[in-house]
């Protein structure tokens, strides 16, 4: 299949869908994106790779390291994991409170926030102090890449403004499903959100996912294949919050999206995904991310259906 042709014909077909989205501002950092950049780009499983737009501009991965987390911790915990967070989409925005709490703090799915952060605070208990650098170190690894780091600014807009996280690590802890002082759990959850990465970075990071839990290249398992079975199951039924069904109906992929502009997808036993466009639509993912992902798969049958 010719991808570098299928990559030229979507960037021009998105080209109109510029005008539509918005910028996030409750991260006011986020606001001061480029609204015209666009970037995606395709890794496959025997290392041929394609890219379009502005492939090496890092972005904040955002909620796309919720993948990452989610996958370090169903190492650690393996089933007991679930105990803490559920497993089934939540139909839900991506911060509510309302669910957690008739749902007594046990959090639907480790894609919304609330999982993400019950996720962190599994992990704090194993790393303690070396939290943030065990994660980070996690996706060094399997972005095959040291030069990966967060972004302080981006880190200090949403500690200064992130205050329905606060209200939901709060109600957890009071639920007694955050085991860790709020502080730090808190701050490791944005820092996790803040780690900048570019296309390129984020669809070699997904291979493993791509195939079965192994590094395509070394080898080497990341993650068994049954535990890599359940994450791609979960990105596509809770990837894209409560616009998960229509994500899947529309692209087809397990996918995740970030309200940093990025989400990335596996095509199963071929390749990884990652696409890059700053505004967002009403449910908080990449409008045109979205858009181009779904004209990917309609392009070249490339879905999981
Ligand atoms: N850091 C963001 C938040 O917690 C991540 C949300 C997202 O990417 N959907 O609100």
């Amino acid at each position: 299949m010719d991808f570098n042709t299928i990559l030229k014909e979507i960037q021009d077909e998105i080209q109109k869908y510029f005008t539509k989205g918005k910028l996030p501002n409750y991260i006011p950092m986020l606001a001061q994106a480029d609204e015209n950049d666009f970037a995606m780009s395709l890794v496959t499983l025997d290392g041929e790779e394609y890219h379009t737009g502005c492939s090496n501009k890092k972005f904040s991965i955002q909620s796309i390291s919720k993948v990452f987390t989610f996958t370090l911790a169903l190492e650690h915990y393996s089933k007991e994991l679930y105990k803490r967070v559920g497993h089934e989409p939540s139909g839900n925005p991506f911060n509510s409170l309302v669910q957690l709490e008739y749902e007594s703090g046990i959090p639907r799915n480790p894609f919304i926030n609330a999982g993400a952060i019950v996720t962190t605070d599994c992990l704090s208990s194993i790393y303690e102090n070396n939290v943030f650098s065990k994660i980070l170190d996690f996706i060094k690894k399997v972005s095959n890449d040291q030069d990966i780091t967060f972004d302080e600014d981006i880190f200090i807009s949403e500690l200064g403004h992130g205050f329905k996280n606060f209200a939901l690590i709060n109600m957890m802890k009071s639920y007694h499903n955050i085991k860790n002082p709020i502080d730090d759990v808190i701050q490791t959850y944005f820092k996790q959100c803040s780690i900048m990465m570019n296309t390129k970075q984020l669809a070699h990071a997904m291979l493993f996912l791509a195939n079965h839990g192994k590094d395509p290249f070394s080898k080497e398992p990341i993650i068994s294949e049954s535990k890599a079975k359940r994450i791609n199951s979960l990105m596509l039924t809770c990837g894209h919050y409560d616009a998960s069904g229509d994500f899947a109906y529309k692209v087809g992929l397990p996918g995740k999206s970030g309200v940093g502009g990025g989400i990335v997808a596996v095509v199963p036993k071929k390749m990884a995904i990652c696409v890059y466009s700053p505004k967002l639509n009403f449910h908080g993912n990449s409008l045109i991310g979205t858009k181009a992902l779904e004209l990917f798969t309609t392009k070249t049958g490339l879905s999981i259906f």
